[in-house]
């Protein structure tokens, strides 16, 4: 089929009701997606270094205010571990996520963690991406530096009204500042990733294909979307009766991943950890809607229950290799291949270069 990307056509596309109609655009990107980057999903092995955090972001089950939950932050001594895992697993690329923080403690670690992975393989390295929040530029280069190579950061919602509704409004939690940061991601040499939660209270389909197209004019290089799911613990709770039912998320997001493989063919498209909190085979959905990336949940089993952005998260409990191994299985069923031992960067990054 033929696609023309106007605001108009993107809202008519997520409001399809037709499954048959549907099906289709799913195809399609499949198709798009195997055209221009292959069939390969790429993994990256991620580390939920913290749960501290600075930001009181409205929707988040560990933002600063939530007094319910304890804080961690996992030695360096135990992330190498993890880092050494992936790497012996094929995994080929890690991802260091955790809550925003600006103690030059933590900054350090950091750097001397991206040192240390490096270190694992001098010849075929470990790829490493970071999302870590907003950070002072010379941070951003000195991880960069450092050996990190990929950043993520969510615009959240590329509407500031909704953006808003979603933050405090102060200085911690400016839009501004948050468009700012990802040039900044770009100006230190990142190859950089955003994306927006799917089905917020307030949020319509104009907000949704806005964010597309903020994609699309941004010039990313990655995405990371997934559905909004509601924190008891979290402000944005009070308006849960406003929220769509969680499976119409979870569809929302397949077609965002799909719209998007079609409007960028060369990025990289995360099929992400939330999907699977809906549905077990949320991720699997999402890369046969044409994402190409899964992020396989590493975190040490004693806190990974601590590290709750949302309730019921999946994989917790369970042993990084186990998790890991499942979702092998599923792929496999489904003939996917995994890009063992490459990075998978973002051939949109490649091309822009
Ligand atoms: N502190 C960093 C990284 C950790 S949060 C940051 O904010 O960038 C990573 C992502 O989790 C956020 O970008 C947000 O989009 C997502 N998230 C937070 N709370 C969520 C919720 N309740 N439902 C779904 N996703 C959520
Ligand atoms: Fe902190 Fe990120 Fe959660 Fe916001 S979304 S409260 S920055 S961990």
């Amino acid at each position: 089929m033929k696609y023309n990307f106007t605001k108009e056509n993107i809202i008519k596309l997520l409001e399809e009701n037709d499954q048959n109609r549907v099906q289709q655009l799913y195809d399609d990107a499949f198709r798009t997606k195997i055209d221009n980057v292959g069939n390969k999903v790429y993994l990256r092995g991620l580390v939920e270094i913290t749960n501290i955090c600075r930001k009181n972001c409205l929707y988040c089950g560990i933002r600063r205010d939530n007094p319910s939950n304890d804080r961690y932050e996992i030695d360096i001594e135990d992330v190498i571990p993890a880092a050494r895992f992936a790497y012996e697993q094929g995994y080929g690329s890690m991802v260091i996520q955790g809550g925003e923080r600006h103690d030059k403690k933590f900054r350090d670690k950091i750097t001397s963690i991206l040192k240390e992975v490096r270190k694992i393989s001098s010849e075929s390295p470990l790829g490493i991406t970071l999302s870590l929040g907003e950070q002072p530029f010379d941070v951003y280069q000195e991880w960069f530096e450092a050996g990190a190579h990929r950043y993520l950061l969510r615009i959240e919602s590329s509407t500031q009204e909704l953006f808003e509704k979603i933050h405090p409004v102060d200085e911690s939690h400016s839009f501004q500042t948050r468009l700012t940061a990802l040039e900044d991601l770009r100006r230190a040499g990142y190859q950089v990733g955003t994306g927006v939660m799917i089905g917020l209270p307030f949020q319509t389909l104009g907000h949704l294909a806005d964010d597309l197209l903020f994609f699309k004019s941004f010039d990313i290089d990655m995405c990371g979307m997934g559905p909004y799911l509601e924190h008891s613990q979290t402000p944005l709770y009070q308006y849960k009766d406003l929220l769509i039912p969680k499976e119409e998320r979870l569809e929302l997001s397949l077609k965002m991943v799909a719209i998007l493989r079609l409007m960028m063919p060369k990025i990289n498209i995360a099929a992400t950890t939330a999907m699977q909190s809906i549905d077990p085979a949320g991720r699997e959905k999402a890369i046969l809607a044409g994402a190409n990336v899964i992020m396989p949940n590493l975190t040490l089993t004693e806190v990974r229950g601590d590290y709750s952005i949302y309730e019921n998260k999946p994989g917790v409990g369970e042993d990084a290799s186990i998790t890991s191994s499942s979702l092998e299985r599923m792929l496999q069923n489904a003939g996917i291949p995994i890009g063992y031992n490459e990075w998978g960067d973002s051939l949109h990054f490649k091309d822009r270069k």
